[in-house]
This record gives structure tokens, C-alpha cells and sequence, in this order.
């Protein structure tokens, strides 16, 4: 069978990729292992003279917040603010890279190669050839970038900094989508501030001297309590009209982060089927737990545990594979924020994106018994709801990975509910006959709206 376009792009992509990491290597042996990105970011703040020249060898999450920590305004030159007077180093230890995961075989693969090789292997039809093109296209054009991420990185060393006038020892962290490798370009960051101590401070007090404090930043506007159960302070940067989601203490989201992280670079498919996914349901207005539909994280773990239970899994259940280095008991500051070396999971399943985006229609539209499953990735598998106050009389039973509470809650009324469950079926029966991704969602318009947001 010819290869299709987007079999040949992403390949083309690989090994234009492949050929930059070995120019890359070779200009910088002395340097180590960077992103384009970063060392373009590099080498501009240390044109303007701003950081200390040699950069420390660190991965580039870490260098990104060496750097972004080395240009905030009154931090010490070229020291995390975090410690001062201590040389550069990474936040956390990388605990996941030094446990090296073996696979079938009994070799570790590289990921860029392994990328390939599952890139290589998939089966393309000519039914949903057309769909999965778009389906990249989406992904391509609405995928967080570095610069996205470098840019709300500085954000946060920004506002740590200035938190730490009230909090000193208090840290802050970027969670979820920005973290997860399932951003968008305009995807908001969560941020979660760690203020550990032997008395655990209440979140609504922490939140309302931070709202005061926030009075007096130049850079932020919009600040807005919102008294959840996890409660959290929203607020916008002003210059770029990024929007911020802040909670104190919620440290799953960072033990969480990773987990999806991890996830996400399992197997190269992950990506794109969920940023569609929640393009998807924000279309259709049922990605909004505020208003009793489904948060996105409830969204991407529905997403996971599709491919967890296919007949021949696209996941693993990577807590039950890899439990030392998803242990809930893991030091918050021991959990990394991106693992370098992502275990890869030999699937023998071939199916292409159009073919998994129909697969997961169907099964929550037909397939997925609402009234007596709990969806649990950290199982892998569906359970049969027991008593517990988190599953009976819920609509929706989605499982925390780490926590085991129904992420789900939010959709408690039957209207939103039966909403929730026609759009599958009515996106199943449409997408089923046109095979076409702009008869669920228009993507030109998705696409434009995201550019329009840089
Ligand atoms: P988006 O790109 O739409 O912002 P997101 O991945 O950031 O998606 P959110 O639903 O905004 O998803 O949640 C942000 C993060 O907060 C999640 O990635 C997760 O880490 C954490 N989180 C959200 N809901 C829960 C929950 N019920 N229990 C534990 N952690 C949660
Ligand atoms: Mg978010």
C-alpha cells in the first residue's frame, strides 16, 4: 500500500528531527543535548548579556527554568531563585531517568526511534486516510510550541518570586496541559504554589492574600477567587492575556502531570487523538466542568483508558508496569516534571488515527455501560461501580489515577448528562458515513481561532 501524506510528513518530520540532533550533537559536544528552541533562547539572553556562560548541562524543561529563572529582574545572575547562592540546578531529581525501563526485547530504544518505528508501522485505509490527515493537521497547527512554553515558564518564575515575599520557602509549579504534552497554544496554565510546612495552611486564606498581593503586580489583572472544592485563584498576565488557574497544596495535579506526560509520549498517536478529543468536546460545549460537563482532564483519562482496553492495547497501564516511579508516596519534589526516556509499549495495534477517533466514539456512544463501570487507567480496564459515595448515583464514574475520586463529579445533572452521551452517538453516526473531521467540528475555523490567540 503507497504511504499517505501524513505517514510521509510525520517520517519526513522524524528524520528532519533526526538530522538536527546529530548536527545538534556534533556543534555542541561540549554543550550536551538541547532543543532548537532553547538554544535559540540561550544564545539570544546570552547575546544580551543576561546569563552566565557555560549553560549547565541540564534537560530542557529544566534548562528552560535555569534560563527563565536567570532573566527574572532581581533574581542572582544565573541561579534559580528558588535557591539562591547555590549553583544551577535541576528542581527535581530524575528519578524516572535513572531507572532505565527495559522493553520486550530487553533494549532501550531512543525515542526518536521508536516514534518512527510505530509511525512506520500503522496501518493507513483509505476510508479514514482523509480523516487522519486532518487530524494531524489539527494537531500540528494547534499544539503548544516551545515558545509557549518558555513564555508561561517565565510567568511562573515571575510570580514565585513575588509570592516568596509573603511565602518564602513556598514554590510554585506548572501543571497540567502546559506540563502534559497536551497543550494547546491557548491552552491557560494551572499552577499549583507548595507551601509545605507541619501545619497545612486553608487554601481560601492563602488565595486571599495572594488576590491582595496581586493588587500590586503591574503584570497581572483579573484576579477572581472562586471557592471550589479545590479552591483556586484565576488570573490573567496582561501583556499576553494568558489566563492562570492557581490552587494551594493540590500536589496530585503535580504527581498527575507526570503520569499523563508519560502517557502522552507512550505512543506517538496519544497526542494528536487527544488534543482532537478536546477539541472536539469544547466544540460541542461539553468540556466545561463549570457548567456540568466533563474538565478536560476527565476528558483525556476517557480518552486513556479507550486505549488501554482495546483488543490489542495502544497503553499499558503504566502504574501497574512502572509503580516505584508513579508511586503516590514519591516526595512531591522527587516526582520529574519530563521524562526523558519514555517507556515504550510494543502494541501490536496498527490502527490509524481516523480509526481510533471513530473506535472512541463508539465506545462511550454504544459500547460503555454508564450505570455500572467506573473508568480507571490506573487499572487499565473498567470496574463494576461499588457502593462508595464516589460512584453510586453518579452519571459519570471517571477514577484519579492517585487519589481514586471521581474526577467526573462535576456532570450531576441528568440534562447535561444525556447531552454528554448524544453528542458521542450523534459524532459516531456523522463521522461514521462523512469520514470527514469538518463534519464534527469546523477545524479551519479551530485552527484560525488558534493562531489568532499567539
Ligand atoms: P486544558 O488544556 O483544557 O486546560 P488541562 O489538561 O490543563 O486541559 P484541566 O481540566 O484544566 O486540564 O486540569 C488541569 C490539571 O489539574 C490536570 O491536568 C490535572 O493535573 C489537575 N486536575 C484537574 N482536575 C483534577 C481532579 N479532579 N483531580 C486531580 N487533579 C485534577
Ligand atoms: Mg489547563
Amino acid at each position: 500500500m503507497a504511504p499517505t501524506p501524513d505517514l510521509v510528513r510525520l517520517e519526513m518530520q522524524q528524520q528532519q528531527e533526526k538530522k538536527m540532533m546529530r548536527m545538534k550533537k556534533e556543534k555542541n559536544k561540549s554543550n550536551g543535548d538541547r532543543t532548537g528552541a532553547v538554544r535559540l533562547s540561550c544564545k539570544l539572553q546570552i547575546l544580551a548579556g543576561r546569563v552566565e556562560e557555560p549553560l549547565p548541562e541540564l534537560g530542557e524543561t529544566s534548562l528552560i527554568q535555569w534560563i527563565t529563572h536567570s532573566i527574572t529582574p532581581s533574581a542572582p545572575k544565573g541561579r534559580p531563585v528558588h535557591s539562591p547562592g547555590s549553583p544551577p540546578q535541576p528542581p527535581v531529581r530524575r528519578y524516572y531517568d535513572h531507572n532505565p525501563q527495559t522493553q520486550a526485547g530487553g533494549t532501550r530504544r531512543h525515542r526518536d526511534e521508536y516514534d518512527l518505528n510505530v509511525v512506520k508501522r500503522q496501518r493507513f485505509d483509505s476510508s479514514s486516510h482523509t480523516l487522519s490527515d486532518q487530524m494531524v493537521e489539527l494537531f500540528e497547527a494547534c499544539q503548544q510550541q516551545s515558545a509557549d512554553l518558555i513564555w508561561k515558564e517565565t510567568c511562573r518564575a515571575r510570580l514565585q518570586q513575588d509570592m516568596q515575599r509573603i511565602y518564602a520557602v513556598a514554590r510554585l509549579y506548572l501543571t497540567g496541559s502546559s506540563m502534559n504534552g497536551l497543550g494547546c497554544r491557548s491552552s491557560d496554565a494551572d499552577l499549583c504554589l507548595v507551601i509545605s510546612g507541619n501545619k497545612r495552611p486553608d487554601p481560601i486564606h492563602v488565595l486571599s492574600d495572594l488576590q491582595q498581593l496581586f493588587k500590586s503586580l503591574s503584570y497581572v489583572e483579573r484576579t477572581q477567587l472562586i471557592r471550589a472544592k479545590v479552591p483556586i485563584l484565576k488570573f490573567r498576565e496582561k501583556s499576553s492575556h494568558l489566563e492562570f488557574d492557581l490552587n494551594i497544596n493540590n500536589t496530585v495535579g503535580i504527581r498527575n502531570t507526570f503520569l499523563l506526560r508519560s502517557y502522552a509520549y507512550a505512543d506517538v498517536r496519544v497526542r494528536p487523538m487527544i488534543l482532537v478529543v478536546k477539541k472536539w468536546a469544547r466544540h460541542n460545549q461539553i468540556n466545561d466542568a463549570s457548567k456540568g460537563t466533563l474538565s478536560s482532564y476527565a476528558l483525556v483519562l476517557m480518552v486513556l483508558h479507550y486505549l488501554q482496553t482495546l483488543r490489542d492495547p495502544v497503553l499499558p497501564s503504566l502504574q501497574r508496569d512502572f509503580p516505584n516511579c508513579f508511586s503516590p508516596m514519591l516526595d512531591i519534589d522527587m516526582v520529574p516534571e519530563a521524562p526523558k526516556h519514555i517507556p515504550s509499549y510494543n502494541t501490536r495495534n496498527h490502527s490509524s488515527l481516523g480509526e481510533l477517533l471513530l473506535g472512541f466514539l463508539k465506545y462511550y456512544a454504544r459500547d460503555f455501560r454508564w450505570d455500572k463501570q467506573v473508568i480507571s487507567v490506573r487499572e487499565a480496564k473498567a470496574f463494576t461501580k461499588n457502593n462508595s459515595p464516589d460512584w453510586r448515583n453518579k452519571y459519570i464514574c471517571v477514577e484519579e489515577p492517585f487519589e481514586r475520586r471521581n474526577v467526573a463529579r462535576a456532570v450531576h445533572e441528568q440534562v447535561k448528562f444525556d447531552a454528554i452521551r448524544a453528542q458521542f452517538a450523534e459524532s459516531w453516526r456523522i463521522l461514521q458515513t462523512r469520514k470527514d473531521l469538518n463534519s464534527i467540528l469546523p477545524v479551519r475555523a479551530i485552527i484560525n481561532k488558534e493562531s489568532s490567540r499567539r
